[in-house]
């Protein structure tokens, strides 16, 4: 495999790298924290991609996908991150979207795919229960078909961002006879339905990130099932892969070391800059180094899936060693500021707080950061399933 950038691969970064210069909201570069910004700061980067037709770039050209080869979608990640925007949320884009296009009605794309694209629509996912997480099929959450609607009842959990949803997409039992996997139906609801109720839940870095979803009743026409009745499963399966293979982040966490790196070259230890601490050192060089390997890694599956190949297995490994990486980097990002990460008082930010920030600007979030991305590797599929994928799908034991 060539890693050596082509020159019209060069030219290509040169153009996103002017384009993300020029048109990327001055606004948003402020937030330190996903959780201090509202809906709109949220979708504004989506927009203006949606209108330049560079928002879902990984779909087919005919849903609107940019056509872009692997390198190309890598170049454009590696620059969104260098520049640490904003991008467009993945449940719409990377989860049901997908979903949508290739199990979908003709109906269900054309009322769905244009809001998805253009970040008008808000998506959230409706797969966890309070006793289903890693055990998803024993969901309980129940479809009761009622003439041309079903009737749903039951609970959801952690439903990221579900209090600016516009759209949910749900799995839910519509087969209590069958066997767990096969009496489940993959169907999108209407966050504005009577009957579905958004309670926040407030996480340890003092956000809200997450919520309760309570469906009571919720009357939903037959036409919003994906694909075929109690075959959900299958849908949801296809889905958790594409959202495994984005949980990476390779590229944001390659921006981070950049940062970290700058933060410990600005802090000191014995009187000398952190960096030069041969135990830090070692510490960040050998994130690097795990990092470089992924990041090879991630290449590779890139170039299976130009080559036809779906996100499969491979998903689970990029899942664990990116998620170990991102909570790896905000460790050492905390033991780098030292005591300035200590007044960390549960709040997301010291924005709305009349006290002066202790330390220098990086060291603001430093904590709630931290506290923060312990959830990587329990979102997606906890790492610990994605151990028992690899053993399963790739050793074959
Ligand atoms: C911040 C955050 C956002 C989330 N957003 C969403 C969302 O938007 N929509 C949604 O539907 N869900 C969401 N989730 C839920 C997430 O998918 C689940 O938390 C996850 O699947 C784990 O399920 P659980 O929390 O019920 O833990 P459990 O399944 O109860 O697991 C508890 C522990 O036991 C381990 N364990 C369980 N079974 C096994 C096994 N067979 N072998 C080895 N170890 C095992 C797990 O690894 C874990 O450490 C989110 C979670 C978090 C933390």
């Amino acid at each position: 495999m060539n890693l050596e950038f082509s020159p019209e691969e060069q030219a290509f970064r040169d153009e996103v790298r002017a384009f993300i210069a020029e048109s990327y909201p001055k606004h948003l570069a402020d937030f330190g924290m996903r959780e201090d910004m509202e809906r709109e700061d949220f979708l504004a980067w989506h927009k203006i991609l949606g209108k330049k037709g560079w928002s879902v770039p990984a779909w087919p050209v005919e849903y609107g996908g940019t056509g872009w080869t692997p390198t190309q979608r890598y170049i454009w990640s590696e620059e969104n991150a260098r520049a640490s925007t904003v991008m467009p949320l993945p449940f719409g884009v990377s989860m049901v979207g997908p979903v949508i296009y290739t199990f979908g009605s003709e109906e269900q794309k054309a009322k769905h795919l244009p809001g998805i694209r253009s970040g008008e629509v808000w998506w959230c996912q409706g797969y966890s229960e309070p006793g289903a997480g890693s055990d998803l099929a024993s969901l309980k959450t129940t479809a009761v078909r009622d003439g041309d609607h079903y009737i749903i009842n039951g609970q959801k959990t952690w439903t990221t961002l579900a209090q600016h949803a516009d759209w949910g997409f749900f799995l839910c039992r519509t087969d209590p006879t069958a066997k767990q996997q096969e009496g489940i139906s993959f169907i999108l609801i209407d966050m504005k339905t009577p009957g579905v109720e958004v309670k926040p839940i407030k996480l340890l870095d003092g956000g809200y990130e997450v919520n309760e979803t309570w469906l009571t009743d919720v009357r939903v026409p037959v036409e919003n099932l994906v694909g075929e009745e109690n075959k959900g499963w299958t849908y949801a399966k296809f889905l958790l892969a594409h959202e495994r293979s984005g949980i990476a982040g390779v590229a944001r966490s390659k921006r981070g070391v950049e940062k970290l790196r700058e933060i410990a070259a600005n802090e000191t230890a014995y009187g000398e800059p952190l960096i030069k601490d041969f135990d830090f050192a070692k510490k960040v060089s050998q994130l690097e180094i795990d990092l470089a390997a992924l990041e090879i890694t991630e290449l590779r599956t890139l170039a299976g899936e130009q080559a036809g190949k779906g996100p499969g297995p491979e998903s689970s490994i990029l899942k664990i060693k990116g998620t170990e990486i991102q909570q790896r980097l905000t460790e050492l990002t905390l033991e780098a500021v030292g005591t300035y990460g200590a007044p960390f008082h549960g709040g997301v930010s010291n924005d709305n707080s009349n006290e002066h920030p202790v330390g220098p600007d990086y060291s603001q979030y430093a904590a709630a950061t931290y506290f923060n991305m312990r959830k990587t590797s329990i979102y997606g599929g906890s790492n610990e399933i994605q151990r028992n994928i690899i053993t399963k799908m790739i050793l074959g034991l």
